[in-house]
Parts: structure tokens; sequence; C-alpha cells
């Protein structure tokens, strides 16, 4: 018997343990054009928490009582697919359980790149595309931009701030603690700055003197308003995530929001998906980083199905270094 996570009941405010259960499921038999997946490595995402709601939103809702999904790679052990056999790592959408039958055609099997297979659920998949995209189309920087990155120490910021720096551009990230800045420094980040050692204005005002060109937003709230008051004219934010607001639903008030008349701020907001058909763009500059080491990739593993919830809670409480992942 396949084990899945099932919601049982929606949040109110942060998600606890008693939101979800962990059920036993009966997986359908193999039709033609159908693989059966042993899952060896789940993602925990920020985005999964608005899933929990009720609401309308780019990926569907999770369901009261039914298992969720999510990001999942996985070995085939039993293929009824053309061109998939037994011992094949595939990537599929039907995480949050130890074992799936899927169709194969939203299955892909991992690209020859020589990396260890959890890379792409991070660096080399949706995480790495998130970053590359988000900052140099979605904010257009380029060589010579003055970058800020905010929760430069997670999956996303952290290769965001290394794609940067690969671009030529200065990178100011930030972070929550000692040990995430000084990750973040590692990745070769010019300036960074602790916001829970205080006010991220202040931090940000004075590690970017000049301004900034470009902001990479995974944070919303205080942070966001900060880039607002240090943008340059003509300055480009990137609105990829606003995890400060996820669970109580409230945006923070925004200070600063009529900076983007006077400074003629463009802000975009944008969803990684648009982005998949020029994934052999983004692997042509990735691929190539992440071998030789010009990108670096960081995992928080956390071992066993029985954790996932934990693991995805921790993504609220700033658990994670790099991309949290469940092993199993
Ligand atoms: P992360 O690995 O960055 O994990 C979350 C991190 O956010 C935590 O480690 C923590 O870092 C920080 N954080 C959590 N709560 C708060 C808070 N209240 N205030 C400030 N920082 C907080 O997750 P991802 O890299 O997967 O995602 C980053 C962002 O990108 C998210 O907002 C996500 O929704 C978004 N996203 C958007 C996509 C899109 O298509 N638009 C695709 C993928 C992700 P710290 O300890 O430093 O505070």
């Amino acid at each position: 018997m396949a084990r899945a996570w099932h919601l049982k009941s929606r949040p109110n405010g942060m998600p606890t343990a008693d939101n979800f259960e962990l059920k036993q499921i009966e997986l359908p038999s193999l039709g033609e054009g159908m693989v059966r997946v042993r899952n060896r490595w789940l993602s925990v995402d920020p985005y999964m928490r608005g899933r929990m709601n009720d609401v309308k939103s780019y990926v569907p809702s999770f369901q009261v009582g039914e298992p969720m999904d999510g990001g999942a790679i996985g070995e085939v052990v039993e293929s009824n697919a053309e061109g998939f056999a037994p011992g094949d790592l595939v990537q599929h959408m039907s995480g949050w359980r130890d074992e799936a039958v899927v169709s194969a055609r939203t299955a892909q099997k991992l690209p020859d790149l020589g990396a260890p297979p959890e890379r792409f659920l991070g660096v080399l998949g949706v995480t790495g595309i998130t970053a590359y995209f988000g900052l140099l189309d979605a904010a257009q920087a380029k060589e010579g931009d003055i970058v800020f990155v905010s929760a430069a120490a997670g999956a996303v910021g952290s290769v965001a701030v290394q794609v940067a720096k690969a671009k030529g551009m200065t990178v100011i990230g930030s972070a929550g603690g000692a040990d995430k800045c000084a990750f973040v420094r590692s990745l070769g980040a010019d300036q960074v700055v602790d916001y829970k050692a205080g006010p991220i204005l202040k931090g940000l005002a004075a590690a970017a003197p000049d301004g900034i060109d470009v902001y990479f937003d995974n944070v919303g709230g205080d942070h966001l308003d900060a880039a607002l008051a240090l943008a340059r004219n003509n300055a480009r934010f990137a609105i990829c995530g606003m995890i400060e607001g996820y669970n109580s639903g409230q945006p923070t008030n925004l200070r600063f929001i009529m900076r983007v008349i006077a400074a003629r701020i463009m802000m975009k907001g944008f969803i990684v998906f648009d982005y998949f058909p020029r994934m052999a763009e983004f692997y042509s500059d990735m691929a190539p980083w992440v071998a030789s080491g010009a990108v670096k990739s960081r995992e928080t593993v956390v071992d066993g199905l029985e954790n996932m919830p934990d693991a995805f809670l921790g993504l609220f409480k700033g658990e994670n270094i790099g991309k949290m992942l469940v092993r199993l």
C-alpha cells in the first residue's frame, strides 16, 4: 500500500501538524501510457500554503480529505508506457506520497547532466528556472545593475544571487541570522543584510548607499517597502513571492509605494510556468555553471515521509538554507 499526506483541515494562519494526515492510498492499475513510480525526493514549497486555502489561483486548491501533491523525483518501478523503463528517474507532480501511478505524459525523464537527481528539484529545476528568468526576464537585470535579493539564503534567492554575480551585477542579499548571512556572502554577494538584527530599511540603506536598480522579491512586506524606498530611477522589480504574508493573508502596509511613480519603477509579477517553454535557454547557461561550480547548490534535507509537514512548516520558520527537500 502506498501512503500519502492528505489535507485534513484548512489552516487558519500558520498551519499546524493537525492540518495534515498520513493515510494509505490504493494505487490505480497501470493503464496504457502509465508508469508506477517510487518517489525518492519530495519538494516542499511556500506556494503550497496558498493551495491550502479555498481560493481560485494559478494552481488548484488542495481539497480537504484528499491527498496533496507537488514536485517529486522518483524511480520508475513498473512501466506501461513507451520510452519508460524500470530504473528510469523521472520528475513529476505526484509528491507528498511514497508511491504513485502517473501518466508518462506528465513525467519527464531527468536529462543526463551528470548531476544528482535532487538537483532537478532545486538549482536545475523549478527553483533555478524561477531565479534565472525572474532576474533576467521579469526584472530585465543586466550587467552593472545593483540588485537586491530577499530571502537570499533560500532556494530561489540563493540561485538568484549567483546568477546575478555570474552576469556581472552587484548583489545585496538579505537573510535572517548570522549563519544564513555568512552563506549568502559565500555565494559571492557583495553586501548582506541580516533583517533579524535590525529594520530592513536601515540595513538596506547602509548596504546600498547609491540605491538599487533591481529588486528580486521573495518576501513582500517590509522588504518590498525598503526596496521601494531605495529604488533608483527606472528600477525594475521582479515580484516572485511574498512569503511574509502567506499565513496572515494580510499584505503589509507599503509606506513607500508612491515612489513607483516618481522613480518610474516597473513591477512585474511572474509565474515560473510561463518560462517552461524556454527550458533549453535555461539549461544552456545553468548546466555549465553548475558543472563548473560557478553556481553552487545547497539543500536542507529532512528524512522520511512522516516528517514532510515539519519540513513544509520549516519554510515559514526559516529552518532551511538552500532548497528544502524530503528524502525517502
Ligand atoms: P525559500 O527556500 O526561500 O524558503 C523560505 C524562506 O523565506 C525561509 O527560509 C525564510 O528565510 C524566509 N521567510 C519565511 N518567512 C518569512 C517572513 N515572514 N519574513 C521574511 N522572510 C521569511 O523558498 P523558495 O525559494 O522556494 O521560495 C522563495 C519565494 O519565491 C517564495 O515567496 C515563493 O512563494 C516564491 N516562488 C515563486 C515562484 C513563482 O513562480 N513566482 C516559483 C517558486 C517560488 P529567512 O530565514 O532568511 O527569513
